[in-house]
């Protein structure tokens, strides 16, 4: 009972803080007045509007009996005066006042004799709810049973929509409220007391289901209500509640909370020992804050996390889209008891799955786990490296995620405009001679260099890809693979001899800025080879000179140098809340653009002062970042006589670009320009990304 009491007063709160729900109540009270005494009210009310009016028999002290014999007649409140009849005529049926009774609205049309006027004052003296016994001990607790559902479904709507932040919130609250109001009102008024109230009910819970089934869409599994697990947890909780227990099968704690499962992985290591990290892991406290925070990284994009720990507080980053977001720092908190606060315990859980020291906060500690996202088909599995490392203010844990899927297939998924593709094909596709893919650390150079791979000639010619066992890339139809193994010592050097035994048109080494390497591959060049690979460097001219540090002949290398292709990634907006705005002049001119040739450019959706602000939510598509994906800005640079001359007489960077430049080689302003037309980043984004 006590539940009950505490659930009516958490709800009369619910209704007084809402204002409009205040109206909700005014309504019910008004309607169960009405239905207690009011209809004789109302009757007397139309009786002393229309006068000819003959209604409102059961006023008479005869009560039941003559109810059923006397009806009112048609005239100006006729229907009305017919509903009413009927409804106390069903009242005293369910009262058992008189069993033989027939409908009075069936009367009514044959019944001729108007009915004696009862005066006013004597109605109400026969006792607060009129006379007649108008209360009937059915319909009323059934009124009363259905508003107090439409209150729970109403307060749990609200409740629903503010966790989830809909923006949808008010709106959908009134609306619900006027189908009440205004379509509970109209069917109150209906005679047939069975059609009517059903439909009442039907008021109530249809669109409380509507929204359930729109809602659950999006939603991770265990966010869902009302699925078919859901309602047998609520059925076994309540149960459980009156004394019967119900057996829910067991789910295990780590099974609860998000749809998401650790796996150990572990190279060279015995099976049992891993299966007995993932038990240790899942019996320690911290396990499923430890699986929330994975879960929300990887579902908010992010591709790394990771935790400062401090003794006052704790932050935490994602790494999206290749920037850092700070997200609220957490407090340390230890309770009572206990000597770490719960991210301590959620570190000693990560420790407990890669099977390091827990003990160990300061040396370098690293491992690898994989996360499974998500369940049955669109299960998605992210091979992820953890690092730990003392701090001088504490510890840092850095956790890098890897998908288990090439991102990438085309130029175009990649971003390259159509334009560039053909110039990149015959770099790609030469006869001989070095052409190099490079970008800046952390900007996609492998993914790229994937689909360049997948995107040369392999069926005319021969190819070899020769890779480090360590890192192996995705195999590719027609092309030769060839691997040694870093673990060892092997470099690309170590089976390059083996390779170049098969007589190959072209081949793909990754690393080969190798004095040794780099020179066997200047020789076979010779030989009527094309040689591909790649380095780290923020712009082309950079790739270049980093070669020629290796002390290679610069004569030797530059001479048989075709070109090299540089990429930086640049966050690309949200298309659901990017707005378009009018740039400045002076912004154009910097850009080198004529006003006449921007309408407009786009940027991150502006915020609104904070009530506003809070109702427009956060935009589900890109987390609030604004920013979603990233898409390549490609440097291609193809090696012309005057800048193998300017390089070998004066290898001064800044003019090796201005050589560039002056010949027609566009860069990365060129290529960022484009996307800023188009509308696809913002003009801060391009300037983060040129400053790199
Ligand atoms: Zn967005």
């Amino acid at each position: 009972m006590s539940d009950i009491g505490c659930s009516f007063i958490s709800t009369t709160r619910f209704l007084l803080q809402i204002r409009f729900l205040r109206v909700g109540l005014l309504f019910f009270l008004l309607s169960i007045l009405l239905l207690i005494s009011g209809e004789a009210v109302l009757a007397q009310t139309l009786m002393d509007t229309g006068a000819a009016m003959s209604i409102g028999t059961e006023m008479d002290a005869g009560g039941a009996q003559s109810s059923t014999k006397q009806a009112p007649r048609g005239g100006a409140v006729g229907k009305l005066g017919e509903a009413n009849a009927q409804r106390n005529a069903e009242i005293n049926n369910a009262a058992g006042e008189s069993a033989e009774a027939t409908p009075a609205a069936d009367n009514a049309a044959d019944s001729g004799k108007p009915a004696p006027a009862q005066p006013r004052g004597d109605i109400l003296k026969e006792g607060w709810w009129g006379p007649g016994g108008y209360i009937s001990p059915i319909k009323l607790p059934l009124y009363i049973l259905v508003f107090l559902i439409w209150v729970g479904c109403a307060s749990w709507l609200n409740s629903d929509q503010e966790r989830l932040k809909k923006e949808s919130r008010e709106a959908l609250n009134f609306l619900y409220l006027m189908l009440y109001l205004v379509v509970g009102t109209i069917f109150f008024f209906v005679p047939i007391f069975w059609a009517a109230f059903p439909a009442t009910v039907l008021i109530c819970i249809v669109p409380v289901m509507i929204y359930v089934v729109v809602r659950n869409k999006p939603l991770a599994p265990h966010e869902k209500v009302l699925t078919g697990e859901h309602l047998f947890y609520l059925y076994a909780v309540a149960m459980n509640k009156i004394g019967v227990k119900i057996k829910v099968k067991k789910r295990q704690s780590y099974q609860t909370g998000p749809s998401i499962e650790m796996e150990t992985i572990g190279k060279n290591i015995d099976p049992k020992i891993l299966q007995g990290r993932l038990i240790v892991a899942r019996n320690s406290p911290g396990y499923n804050l430890f699986r929330e925070h994975i879960y929300d990284a990887l579902t908010g994009n992010a591709t790394s996390l990771m935790f400062d720990f401090t003794p006052e507080r704790t932050v935490i980053r994602h790494l999206v889209d290749g920037v850092w977001l700070d997200l609220a720092p957490v407090p340390r908190v230890i309770e009572k008891g206990k000597g770490k606060d719960n991210l301590e315990e959620m570190l000693e859980s990560a420790k407990l799955l890669i099977g390091a020291n827990t003990n160990d906060r300061r040396s370098r500690q690293t491992g690898i786990f994989v996360a499974a996202l998500g369940g049955g088909k669109k299960k998605k599995k992210y091979e992820a490296e953890f690092i730990s490392q003392g701090t001088k203010s504490g510890e840092a844990v850095m956790i890098q995620f890897t998908a288990s899927k090439v991102p990438f297939k085309s130029l175009n998924e990649l971003g390259m405009r159509p334009e560039v593709q053909p110039k990149l094909l015959e770099q790609l596709n030469a006869p001989q001679g070095i052409f190099i893919v490079s970008a800046p650390p952390t900007n996609g150079l492998r993914s790229s260099m994937d689909v360049f791979t997948r995107t040369c000639d392999r069926f005319t010619r021969d190819v070899v890809n020769i890779e480090d066992a360590a890192l192996p890339t995705e195999a590719i139809e027609n092309i030769v693979l060839v691997q040694y193994d870093s673990s060892k010592g092997e470099t690309p050097l170590t089976v390059l001899p083996d390779a170049l035994f098969k007589e190959p048109h072209a081949l793909i080494v990754r690393d080969m800025s190798a004095l040794e390497t780099l020179q066997l591959c200047c020789r076979e060049v010779d030989m009527h080879r094309l040689f591909i690979t790649t380095i780290r460097a923020k712009d082309g001219v950079e790739a270049i000179l980093r070669f020629l540090a290796t002390k290679i002949p610069p004569q030797q290398f530059i001479s048989r140098l075709n070109g090299v292709i540089n990429q930086r990634l640049i966050r690309k907006l949200c298309p659901a809340c990017k707005e378009p705005y009018q740039p400045a002049p002076q912004l154009l001119q910097q850009l080198g653009l004529r006003p006449d040739q921007v309408k407009e450019f786009y940027r991150t959706r502006t915020p609104l002062p904070e009530p506003e602000e809070r109702k427009r939510g956060i935009c589900p598509n890109c987390n609030g970042i604004g920013y979603r994906g990233r898409t390549a800005l490609f440097e291609l640079l193809v090696m012309s006589d005057s800048v193998r001359e300017l390089i070998l007489s004066n290898p001064n960077p800044a003019s090796i670009r201005q050589q560039f430049t002056k010949e027609g080689q566009t860069g990365f302003l060129y290529e960022g320009i484009h996307l800023l037309i188009k509308g696809e980043t913002t003009v801060e984004e391009f300037s983060r990304v040129m400053k790199m």
